[in-house]
């Protein structure tokens, strides 16, 4: 198949989005920027796109897919509603939130997965919003990576991975946040957080009388468990370097990296303030600063994907997150991309 490029900063936006529309409209795939990760697109109402989502990503089918819609409202027609979820959209839409609704008919059980609830998001970005208008349809979308890899922040990651794959790929620069939506699961005025994101439980809990948070978040799944949201279970953004994850004080933690990095086959995810105390020549891959986790959001997947590409290394080291606002959704990814291996540096 061959896969149209459109760059959407410029002035034929309205073009590229209408062809795109177009296309989604005759069943096609078409990938686009939210503020997110990029997401890969079809008709939400299309069982059958729904499977040529699931043939291009190499996913398994019983994984669920998200349903993007415009407006909070525009969800009525797919999903059974309630205040809570309204209380949440007044909050969070458009924003980086997936919730988790009682579906209706009209979505079929190929786009949940086999699942009796659907996946609610309401992408604030403007080539999203566009595009779900200029359709007029629900969009169910997926990350747009190949499955195992890291979600894409940019372009150059989907051409990367569904280059052949898909219809168009609309371009729309770097996605701002760069992990993907939080998943809260409510039942009737209580909510279950499923994936960590943007929107901290802090956040959640400033609407919600009763959140709770799936010990899938931060634990390791047990042999044949069961889980809420059925993505959890499978090994996700795994690098082909091993990741290990380093927690402990500080200065020891730095000392341990220094030493490390003298061996050039070991690639670091290290903060900028560590990178003058590197050694020359240690294979550095920054993921902003220690404070700002922001900046780490928006470039982890990023410098996972950079270091694959230095085929020279054999090993990864990052920093453990800490598991407060923001820093959750990056603990969650990293033990993910670790295969929750996390080694505890002694002060020597
Ligand atoms: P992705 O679109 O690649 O970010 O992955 C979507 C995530 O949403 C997966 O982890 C799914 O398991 C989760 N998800 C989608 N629909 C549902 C649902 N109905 N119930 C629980 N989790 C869901
Ligand atoms: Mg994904």
């Amino acid at each position: 198949m061959e896969t149209k490029i459109y760059q959407v900063n410029s002035n034929n936006d309205t073009a590229a989005i209408k062809d795109a529309a177009d296309i989604l409209r005759r069943g096609g795939l078409v990938v686009f920027p939210t503020e997110t990760v990029y997401g890969l697109g079809g008709n939400a109402t299309d069982p059958e796109a729904a499977k040529a989502i699931y043939a291009a990503k190499g996913r398994p089918s019983d994984n669920p897919l998200i349903i993007h819609v415009a407006s909070p409202e525009d969800a009525e027609p797919y999903a059974v509603t309630s205040d809570a979820y309204y209380r949440l959209a007044r909050r969070f839409m458009p924003g980086p939130l997936t919730v988790i609704l009682p579906k209706k008919d009209t979505i079929p059980l190929s786009v949940t997965g086999g699942l009796e609830t659907v996946a609610v998001r309401c992408p604030a970005h403007p080539v999203a919003q566009e595009l779900i208008k200029a359709a007029g349809l629900p969009i169910a979308a997926p990350s747009a990576n190949r499955s195992g890899k890291p979600s894409p922040t940019c372009a150059a990651h989907v051409i990367e991975d569904l280059l052949g794959r898909v219809d168009v790929i609309l371009d729309g620069g770097d996605c701002e946040v760069g992990l993907e939506s939080t998943i809260v699961k409510l039942d009737g005025e209580s909510g279950v957080l499923l994936r960590p994101g943007a929107i901290t439980p802090e956040d959640l809990e400033s609407v919600l009388s009763d959140l709770s948070i799936s010990p899938a978040v931060t634990a390791a799944l047990r042999e044949g468990e069961r889980v809420l949201s059925p993505g959890m279970k499978y090994r996700h953004y795994a690098p082909s370097a091993p990741l290990t994850l380093l927690e402990g004080e500080e200065d020891a933690v730095r000392a341990f990296l220094i030493e490390k990095a003298n061996d050039h086959s070991i690639g670091i995810l290290c903060f900028e303030e560590e990178l003058p105390l590197m050694p020359e020549g240690a294979s550095l891959f920054p993921v902003g600063k220690r404070a700002d986790l922001e900046a780490q959001a928006h470039r982890l997947f990023s410098a996972l994907r950079d270091a694959d590409h230095a085929s020279h290394i054999r090993q990864l080291y990052a920093h453990l997150p800490s598991k407060t606002g923001l820093g959750l959704a990056l603990y969650n990814r990293a033990i993910r991309a670790a295969a929750h291996t996390i080694l505890h540096i002694d002060r020597t």
